[in-house]
């Protein structure tokens, strides 16, 4: 019997399939972590297939050393989600592997998952280790002791030696489990009573598929989500619960874990590698039944998966943006699917992809429109900011929002400014009429390039001038820029001397805990203002906040890309969310200078509907996704006379593609990245974008004209999130 294996380092030139021999006396399954020769290193390696003969040349064929796992450490469910994953988004088997099991146990590292003991075998003999000094040492000692950890003898003796010792029989490697055997179920203990709508969205969840629990922000999803979990449990299921890594606040840890106790594992950025092998070992054994944690949970060693949540589906952080690059989202629905069960997404905000899927009946809509508590959603005021320049305010604070900042202070409540910082600084507009450069053959928004001081369009490459006057008015405030956070606490400071103004961003919460420090200053004073990015627009529970401000809301609306009206609305919902939590009535400023654009009016009537029915019809018109399919190849590498032309192969190759599917290829070309190059490697692409006719087919071709041996990182996406 032969076993396929793959090598435990995630470079180019070890991705494919070894073969190994199995000696008859050793059981190896699929999935199973080895131990074999390679060149002059013992190396591990894991078994992908078992088969009863090889390809290659069977004399030369070395043996399997010895099993590393008393079992397969991948299930079956996972080497079949490894090929999936192959296939879908292009990815090698060993960066795959990488996802699937944790670094402390990968090549190298010393922690066990099954402690090897190390002992003579019965059939040895004196004379094997006559002439081998060291070998003859390891027989002494083994036979004073019977039997010695493996990994004390390499320390002591070294691994050549020991090698040599597996390959000639002399020694055998016997396993013992290093984990605890599973202990028994939990009861559940419920405190909140579920409302209707609540109890509803519970109960919809019936049969496997896929769900969509659209719930404003405060409607309770969390109880729903625990309440579901909860049933899978009793059926003595298991679960996987997604959070986006932002709002895996200690506050959702403790719910999950005074809810199911030792039943929960967490698994989120800031545990040590040793930390999230403890818990990934507890997910194994099945000691652990529930895993809460960000995306790369849902490679969570568990069987008999009873439902998969997603919250805050419509996060981008579940797209992983680096290498390997996947969607979660694909791979939960390949995990509901195995394991038969449900797969609930949740979002105040959907995206307008799943939404239109729900709307074609692929994926089941559940709805919860009020807010627990009965509340109101905060008022949205939209503040004009082209007029408060009109009137001779050219600060970054409208009138109104100082005096609403006044009025919190004075009640000694709290507040949050929210400053978009995703967009940074990138487009241009015109502070006096409000214009946006835009690209002429595409509209979408032209993307400001510092380094050659040029306007550029994403989508199709298209370069402009930077303007210096307004093509619309005239005016000389033309300007891109935006505002950091760092000038908004100071002038804040100026206003307000004697109020505690807080910070969070990426700079403020780089160190360890930083994050929980200035959310825990701003929780115990009173008033206070906290002024932040992103990191403060969701999952947070403050009682007092009772206004938010919102200071460029365009930021995201001028990204240049298709999604960016859905990203601003997304973001406005989800900051207003922030406010009037409890017994206070909450108020949110909205800052804007373009504030007749639709998404604004939606916005500020919690019009999700009303949002997607427009934003629908755009992008049916103009052929964007979910409408069309838009495919980004990007290629990578420190020469940049190697990515052009290995960017020219591929590109000729597509061209015959193109003309094949010429009707259904709407666009297609290959440009520069705008950003140009990362940690010093270049960086080129091709888009296409193509009608859903023939998708699937079409993009399997063009999988295929980049599968050559490049030297080139390739890097394919599928409507990307972003392009730069
Ligand atoms: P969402 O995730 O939908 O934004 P949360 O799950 O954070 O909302 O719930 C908002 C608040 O409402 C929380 O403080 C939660 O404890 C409370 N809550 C949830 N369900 C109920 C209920 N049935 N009765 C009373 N309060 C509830
Ligand atoms: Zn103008
Ligand atoms: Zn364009």
């Amino acid at each position: 019997m032969f076993a396929s294996v793959i090598i435990d380092q995630d470079t180019k030139a070890l991705d494919k399939v070894f073969d190994y021999r199995i000696p008859s006396e050793m059981e190896v399954q699929k999935g199973d972590r080895v131990l074999v020769s390679f060149g002059s290193r013992m190396i591990q390696a894991f078994v992908v297939d078992i088969k009863q003969e090889s390809s290659f040349d069977s004399s030369k064929i070395k043996p399997i050393l010895a099993k590393l796992d008393g079992e397969p450490i991948i299930k079956p469910e996972m080497l079949e989600l490894m090929n999936f994953m192959c296939k879908k988004f292009h990815l090698r088997l060993t960066s795959i592997l990488k996802l699937f099991i944790p670094s402390e146990i990968r090549e190298g590292k010393v922690r066990e998952l099954f402690v090897k003991w190390v002992k003579l075998s019965k059939s040895f003999l004196p004379e094997q280790v006559k002439n081998a000094k060291v070998q003859k040492k390891i027989v002494e000692t083994l036979q004073k002791h019977s039997k010695i950890k493996m990994l004390d003898l390499k320390k002591q003796f070294g691994q050549s030696a020991l090698k040599a010792m597996v390959e000639k029989g002399i020694v055998e490697i016997e396993l013992e489990r290093s984990f605890r055997k599973p202990f028994s179920n939990q009861t559940v203990e419920k405190k909140i009573v579920l409302n209707d709508l609540q109890k509803n969205a519970v109960n919809s969840v019936v049969e496997n598929g896929v769900y969509l629990l659209h719930g404003v922000t405060g409607s309770g999803k969390t109880e729903v989500y625990m309440n579901l979990i909860a049933r899978v449990l009793e059926k003595d299921k298991n679960a996987i619960m997604l959070v986006p890594e932002i709002s895996l606040t200690p506050q959702v840890m403790s719910a999950f874990k005074s809810r199911f106790g030792e039943n929960v594992a967490v698994l989120h950025s800031s545990l040590s590698a040793g930390e999230r092998f403890d818990e990934w070992k507890r997910l194994f054994s099945g000691e652990a039944r529930v895993v809460v944690g960000a995306r790369s949970a849902i490679f969570a060693p568990l069987d008999r998966i009873g439902i998969i949540i997603i919250d805050e589906q419509h996060e981008q952080s579940y797209i992983s943006e680096s290498n390997p690059r996947y969607d979660t989202f694909e791979i939960a629905k390949f995990r509901a699917e195995y394991n038969n069960c449900p797969l609930v997404v949740g979002s105040a905000t959907p995206s307008v992809d799943i939404y239109e899927q729900a709307k074609q009946g692929n994926v089941k809509l559940i709805e919860m429109p009020t807010r627990a508590n009965g509340k109101d959603l905060p008022k949205i005021q939209i503040v004009d900011m082209m007029n408060e320049f009109r009137l001779g305010n050219s600060g970054i604070f409208s009138s109104q929002l100082i005096s609403d900042l006044a009025n919190v202070v004075n009640e000694k409540k709290q507040a949050m400014i929210f400053i978009n910082r995703r967009g940074f600084s990138s487009f241009m507009m015109c502070r006096e009429c409000g214009y946006v450069a835009k690209c002429e053959t595409c509209d979408v928004n032209l993307v400001y390039h510092r380094e050659d001081n040029r306007l550029k369009c994403h989508y199709c490459g298209k370069q402009y001038r930077t303007l210096d006057r307004c093509p619309n008015c005239g005016s000389e405030k033309i300007k891109q820029g935006a505002v950091g956070t760092e000038r908004v606490v100071n002038e804040l400071k100026e206003i307000f001397p004697n109020v505690k103004i807080l910070r969070m961003d990426n700079d403020t919460t780089s160190k360890k805990n930083g994050h929980e420090k200035i959310l825990s200053e701003f929780r115990e004073s009173k008033p206070a203002i906290l002024v932040g990015t992103q990191m403060i627009a969701k999952g947070h529970d403050f009682e007092d906040v009772t206004l938010v401000g919102i200071i460029d809301a365009d930021q995201s609306l001028y990204r240049g890309d298709y999604r960016s009206t859905e990203r601003c609305f997304q973001l406005i919902t989800q900051v207003s969310g922030r406010a009037g939590r409890s017994k206070s009535e909450g108020k949110v400023v909205l800052q804007t200078y373009s504030p007749r654009h639709y998404v604004y009016k939606f916005a500020s009537n919690y019009d999700y509907k009303g949002f997607f029915k427009k934003e629908e019809n755009l992008r049916k018109t103009a052929v964007f996704p979910p409408f069309s399919k838009i495919i980004r190849i990007l290629f990578a590498h420190p020469d940049e006379n190697v990515v052009r032309d290995e960017l020219k192969l591929c590109y000729n190759k597509l061209l015959k593609v193109r003309e094949k599917y010429f009707d259904d290829i709407i666009y297609m070309d290959a440009m520069k990245s705008p950003i140009k190059k990362i940690k010093n490697s270049y960086r080129y692409q091709v888009v296409i974008r193509m009608l859903l006719n023939n998708s699937d087919e079409i993009e399997n071709e063009i999988f295929k004209c980049t599968d050559e041996n490049l030297k080139s990182s390739v890097f394919f996406e599928v409507n990307p999130e972003s392009m730069s």
